[in-house]
This record gives structure tokens, sequence and C-alpha cells, in this order.
């Protein structure tokens, strides 16, 4: 396709000779004869003057010039030779004033005027001349309706002929319709040349006859015609300018908000990326183990939903939930680092991953705790011969990081039924055998509806244990604890009983795991440390024998490694105001040697209260016995297993025996638990043991009876034997000691 440049180019080279014939044509017939001052004067003012009374034709991007007026008056009075140059001349200076002013016009523009011009003056002479002979005639014969016709056909044929030639280069260039270019300009150009014309018309006719009126109105017509029209063509320009302005707006704003969209669309894009990874990353955290890779506790269970689902149909079961946890995972983490802990977990993962079949599933669920589902089971023996097989293979030694480690886990079976509701149920039941499991040290237990039964009064205890530690329903029972020398009343061991609303009294060995288990031991054991304390210092008070009394407290290993004890202790005291001697806290020989390390420290910050401390059922735990001269202890208290089957001779009447040695070498108080028979209480007082308390002296008596109590405190004192050889005995005793497993006598040596 023709570039619009060089069909323009075509055109206006096809113009420039015909504007040179019109040139040479002026010339050569230029009316020499009437050069006048005249003539030189209209021709100054033409070429100089006219352009600057100039009009743009509104969107044409054309100006129309006084120019045309004063050429159509060059033409009536000096004839077309001299508006054919005055045209040329005009426009070649109009050009180079615009070029000087700084306005971009080109050669070819200029040039393209100068030959359009020159050619419409051409045409137009020729026209006018063809219908009306010499024009200047027409002028001097004074025929006014003729001078009108010949104005008339001389702006009609100006109109024409340079309308025509310039809206045949727009079009060209611009590659528009010709019709549409030239009836843009036709209406403003006709107008101006009509007026020219009428103006022109005037101009020569007052030149001509030199008459000052006709002069003055015909410049007053021209003024008011010129400037009006100037004005409305300002006007239209402005609108125009206006309307394209607001275009050029809209267009641009069309433009920014296609850009936003597209700005939008690349983000949405982007973030439906980033939204498709997130959701990736969100199913994998909400599915999978971040450790291990293994399904997690959510996988799971829904596989649990969708196999229990497709079970309910038969009445056979098929698949078995395993629940299975690490045994002392928590100290490996603890001593050996979270991070050996983790690399612990990923083996284990592997070996249970590496030890199912095909179509049974691993999952974790959290810390050391994993959950596995048997399908398709023939019998419940596959199952047990499974986790058999698996406990051996977990059982076996881990080799990470250079060390050697050894653990062993603790499952629990469930047996899927049709019957259960819920596969979060099966999960629960196989947690309950795992819990059993542990608490029996079995490999794996079976989950039976006992179970299930005891976990459940255990979870309602646990539910119920809060809200007795808020109502404080605990009441504390007191036994006696007894001098055996004199059979006399010493003091007290305060034991807890939950007075639950609806089970009545429950004993301490039914809840106090609980306690220990939910933390609860702690704000319990302030509670019953207060009571206690408050109840002595009230029936020390009543006492006026001077004799002080003491309260033996039971202390949870729990409560004993709790950072705040110490300060609870004194808080205690202060507050209660009792006698801190007169303050005994029970700690269990097991609950001390599991602490052993720090169990020193705890200890002395403890008898820096002045509170004391007995071991209590001594002798069912392991000691060590370099640790029990270390702590600063007071009294140990024999576990009553010993004494209640205390015989002469027995095995646990040594056990005694050596106890008492023990406590009298390491200067110790004994206190001997569970004294039931009169047989006990006397070969305890031979054997030395200062203190006891049983059933023999009394049970643990509720407040009210123990008031009773507090009236003698030597009421045992009928039990004494008539001839008490007991001082003697223990003197003898002392010194001859016979230690269990020994023939001989010796005095015991500590380690
Ligand atoms: P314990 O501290 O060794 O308390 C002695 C237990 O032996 C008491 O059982 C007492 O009733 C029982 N007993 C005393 N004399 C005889 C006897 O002659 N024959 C028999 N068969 N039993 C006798 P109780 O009160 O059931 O307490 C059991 C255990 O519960 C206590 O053993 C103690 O370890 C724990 N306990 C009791 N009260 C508290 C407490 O306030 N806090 C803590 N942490 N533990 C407590
Ligand atoms: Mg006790
Ligand atoms: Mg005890």
């Amino acid at each position: 396709m023709e570039s619009k440049e060089s069909l323009a180019n075509k055109y206006i080279i096809a113009l420039v000779p015909l504007g040179i014939m019109a040139a040479a044509w002026a010339i050569y017939r230029f009316p020499t004869e009437r050069i006048s001052l005249g003539m030189l004067a209209l021709s100054f003012v033409t070429i100089f003057f006219s352009s600057y009374l100039r009009i743009q034709l509104p969107r044409a991007k054309t100006y129309l010039t006084m120019s045309d007026a004063m050429i159509m008056l060059s033409m009536l009075i000096f004839g077309g030779e001299v508006a054919v140059l005055l045209s040329i001349l005009e426009t070649a200076f109009n050009s180079f004033s615009l070029h000087r002013k700084g306005v971009s016009i080109r050669l070819k523009t200029a040039v393209t005027n100068i030959v359009i011009g020159a050619i419409s003056v051409f045409v137009s002479i020729h026209i006018v001349r063809t219908f009306f002979g010499s024009i200047t005639s027409v002028l001097e014969n004074g025929d006014t309706s003729a001078y009108v016709r010949l104005l008339a056909a001389m702006a009609l044929s100006l109109f024409l002929s340079n309308s025509i030639a310039i809206s045949a280069v727009i079009a060209a260039r611009s590659k528009r319709d010709f019709i549409s270019v030239w009836s843009e300009i036709c209406g403003s150009s006709l107008v101006l040349y009509v007026s020219s014309a009428v103006l022109a018309g005037f101009l020569a006719k007052a030149l001509y006859q030199i008459d000052v009126f006709v002069l003055t109105v015909a410049a007053g017509v021209f003024a008011l015609f010129y400037f009006g029209y100037r004005r409305y063509i300002e006007d239209m320009m402005q609108s125009a300018e206006r309307a394209e302005r607001a275009e050029r707006a809209r267009a641009e704003q069309a433009e920014n908000h296609v850009a936003q969209l597209k700005h939008y669309i690349e983000k949405l894009e982007g973030s439906t990326d980033a939204l498709q990874e997130s959701h990736a990353n969100l199913r994998q955290a909400a599915y999978y183990d971040s450790l291990t890779g293994l399904p997690n506790r959510n996988y799971f269970l829904d596989t649990l939903k969708r196999i229990l689902h497709k079970s309910r149909g038969g009445n056979t079961c098929t698949f078995a939930v395993l629940f299975l946890d690490l045994k002392s995972f928590k100290t490996i983490n603890d001593s050996l680092g979270h991070s050996m802990g983790d690399r612990l977990i990923k083996n284990v993962a592997k070996r249970i991953s590496g030890t199912i079949r095909s179509g049974d599933m691993v999952g974790r669920f959290s810390g050391d705790k994993f959950g596995i589902i048997l399908n398709d089971l023939k019998n419940k023996e596959e199952a047990t011969a499974f986790t058999e097989r698996l406990a051996r293979r977990l059982a076996e030694q881990y080799s990470l990081e250079d060390r050697q480690i050894f653990t062993s886990a603790k499952i629990g079976i469930a047996f899927g039924d049709p019957k259960y509701p819920q596969a979060e149920d099966i999960l629960r039941d196989a947690d309950i055998a795992m819990y059993y499991a542990k608490g029996n040290e079995e490999d794996y237990v079976i989950f039976d509806q006992t179970m299930h039964t005891r976990a459940v009064t255990r979870m309602r205890l646990e539910t119920d244990l809060r809200l007795a530690v808020e109502r404080n329903e605990f009441e504390l029972f007191y036994q006696p604890i007894i001098g055996l020398d004199g059979a006399s009343l010493e003091g007290f061991e305060a034991l807890v009983r939950w007075n639950h609303p609806q089970l009545g009294l429950v004993n301490p060995n039914e809840f106090i795991s609980i306690a220990e288990n939910t933390g609860l031991i702690i704000p319990m054991t302030v509670q019953i440390l207060h009571s206690a304390c408050t109840q002595i210092v009230r029936w020390q008070k009543g006492l006026h024998d001077g004799k002080p009394l003491s309260v033996a407290v039971n202390l949870s290993g729990k409560h004993f490694v709790h950072p705040a004890l110490v300060e609870q202790i004194r808080t205690v005291i202060a507050e209660t105001g009792i006698t801190p001697a007169c303050l005994k806290l029970e700690l269990t020989e097991s609950a001390l040697m599991e602490n052993a390390e720090m169990a020193t420290e705890m200890l002395k910050q403890i008898k820096q209260t002045g509170v004391q401390i007995s071991v209590d059922d001594f002798g069912t735990g392991y000691s060590s016995l370099s640790y029990l001269h270390r702590f600063p202890i007071h009294t140990l208290k024999v576990d009553r297993s010993f004494v209640s089957t205390m015989e002469e001779g027995s095995e646990n009447g040594e056990i005694v025996r050596t106890v008492i040695a023990l406590a009298k070498a390491l200067n110790l108080t004994v206190v001997a638990e569970g004294i039931e028979t009169i047989h006990q209480f006397h070969q305890l007082r031979i054997l030395g043991c200062e203190y006891g308390q049983g059933y023999l002296f009394s049970r643990p008596l509720p407040v009210s009876e123990i008031t009773k109590l507090l009236t003698d405190r030597n009421q045992w004192r009928n039990i004494l034997p008539e001839n008490d050889f007991g001082a003697v005995a223990r003197n003898l005793e002392f010194t001859q000691l016979r230690l269990p497993g020994e023939n001989r006598t010796d005095v015991l040596e500590i380690q």
C-alpha cells in the first residue's frame, strides 16, 4: 500500500509545474503600463501586512487571511496577472515570517501553499474572464449588477479552486476521504471568500471613486464582519480544543484504566499462583507431619473414618488401631537435646514404615506418639503378632551421631468394631490401652471395656478435682503419732480426704496421682499446709502441758521440684504462726531419689525455713546411702509393709532392725508406720524405734474426734508392758546390730 507521504508528494510535484506556469504567465503578461504608486502601495500592504489579519479554519488547521481580500482587490483594480504574482509573493513572505517567528514550517509546505495560491488565483481569473471578459473593465463600466456577479464569481471560483486543492493535499496526507475533508473546510472557507469578495468589492469601488464615505462604510463593515467572524471562529476553536482535550483526557483515562487492569490481572495471576502454592502448603501442613513427613492426626482420623464407614455393613473385625508411645523419650530429649530427639523420632518413623504392610497406615500425632492402622486382618492374632514384631524392631539399638540409644515402644491395640460410633473413639481406646501398657510395663495391651470405665472415672475425677480445688472440698484427717517410749501423743500426720459432693469421702490413693498429673497437686497442697498448720496452732493453744505438738504433711515429688515451694512454706508459716520445727514435710523415698541431683539444694533451702523433712515409706524404694548421708533430713518413716509382717526372725523384721540402725547411725529419728498390734509395738520399742503410728493407737480421724483425743495425751499408757525393759533392750540392740544376710554383729558403716 502506498504511504501517505508519497501520495501527497506526488500530488504536490504534479502541482508545482502548474504553479510555475501560472507564475510565468503572470510575469509574461504583466501589465507594466499600470505600474503606479497605488499598485506599489497595494502590493506592499498585501505582501507585508495582510497575513497579520488571519483566521484559522476550525479543525482544518488552515489559515485564511486578509490576503484573499487584498488579492481580489488587486484583481479588480490591476488585473489577474498582478493578483497571481501578489498571491505568490504574499504566501512566500507569510511562510518566511512564520518561519522567523519559530513556527516550524517545512519548505514543502511553503511551496505547496505558494503553488496552490498561484494556481487557484490563475484558475479563478480564467473562469471569471470566460464569463466577464476583462475584470478591470467591469469596475470601470460602473454596471453594479455585473460588478456584483463578478464578485460572486470571483469568490466562488477562488473558493472552489483553493478549497479543492487544499482538501486534496490534506486528504492525500491523512489518507482520508477527499469529500469529508472538503466538507469540513468548505463552510468557513466559503464565508471567508464571500466576505473577502464583498470587502474587496467595496474597497475597489471606494478606491476607484475615491469616495471617503464608501471607504469608511467598507472599513466599518469589514471590521464588524471580520471581528465578529473571528470571534465566532475563536469560540468554535476553543470549544473544539476543549472537546479535543476532554477526549484526550478520556483516552488517557481509558489507557490508565487498561494499564491498571493489566496490573491487577498480573497481580491476580501472581496471587493465584501464590494462592495455589499456599493452598498446597496448607494441605501439607494440615495433613502431614513436618518432621517425619508421615500423615498427621487429621489425615489418620480421616482415613480411619473411611475405614469405619466401610466396615459398617459387616460384623467381623478386619482392622485394628495401634497407639504407640516411646518409653523415656522425654528423658532422651532432655538429656541429649531436641535435635537428637528429632533424629530418634525420624528413625522410629522409618522403622515403623518399614515394618507395616502395604495397605496399612502409620501416622505421627505429636512428640513420640504414633498411630497405626492395620487393615485386612484375618484374625486378631495377626495384629498381636505384628505388634510383637514391631515392638522388637523398635527396641533394637539406634545409632545416632556415634551414640548408641535404646528405647522401647508401649503399644495399645483397639480392634475395629462397626459398633464404634466415631473413629476418634477407636483411637481413644487404643490410647487407653497404651496407657495400661505403660503402667504395667508391658510391650502392648489389648483394649477391653473395663479399661474404658476406669478411664472414664478417672477423667470424671480429673474434671471434678479442678472444682474441688476451687471450692476447697478437701478435708484433713489426722492420725496420731505416738512416742513409743512413753506411749504419749507427740503429733499428727495430716492425711487428706476429698469430700466429693456425690461420691462422699474419697481416699488419697484414688486422686493424688490425678492431682499430680494435672498439676493441681500444688494448689491443693498449699491449701492442706495452710489448714493443717492452722489446726495445729489452734490445738497447741488449747494444751497447757507446754509439750509441742507436731504435724506431718505429705509432699508430692511433683511439688518438691516446684520453684515456688520454699516461698509457699514461708508464707504458710508466716500466716498461720506455726513454730517451723513443728511442721514436718513427708517426702517419699522415691520422690527424693528421682530428683537426687537437685534434692540436696532444695532440702537445704527447706531446712533454712526451720521445717523438718521426713522420708516417707522408707524401704520401698531404692535409696543410695551416699545421698541419704548428704541430705539434710530429720526422720525416716519405716514403711508399713515391713512393720505389718514383722515377725521374730523374719526378713521384714531384719529390715526394720536395719533401718533403725541406719537411722541411728545417721542421727535420724525413726517413725514406724502401720502399727496394728501390741506385738509390733513391743518389738519396735525393743528395736529402739522412737515413734510410731497405726491403727493400734488410732485410725486417721476428723478434727472433731481429735479434739477429744487431746484431752489426755497419755491415754495409750495402758498398752505399755508392766516391766518396761524397752530402754535397756534398745541400748543392747544398738551396740550389737545384726545386718540382714550377715551372721556377724557389727557396727554399721555408712558408704
Ligand atoms: P502415707 O503418707 O504413708 O500415709 C499413711 C497411710 O497409711 C495412710 O493412708 C493411713 O491411713 C494408712 N495407715 C496408717 N496406719 C495404718 C495401719 O495401721 N494399717 C493400715 N493398713 N494403714 C494405716 P491414707 O490416708 O489412705 O494415705 C495414703 C497415702 O496417700 C499416704 O501414705 C500418702 O502417701 C498419700 N497422702 C495422704 N494424704 C496426702 C496429702 O495430703 N498429700 C499427699 N501428697 N499425699 C497424701
Ligand atoms: Mg505420709
Ligand atoms: Mg507412708
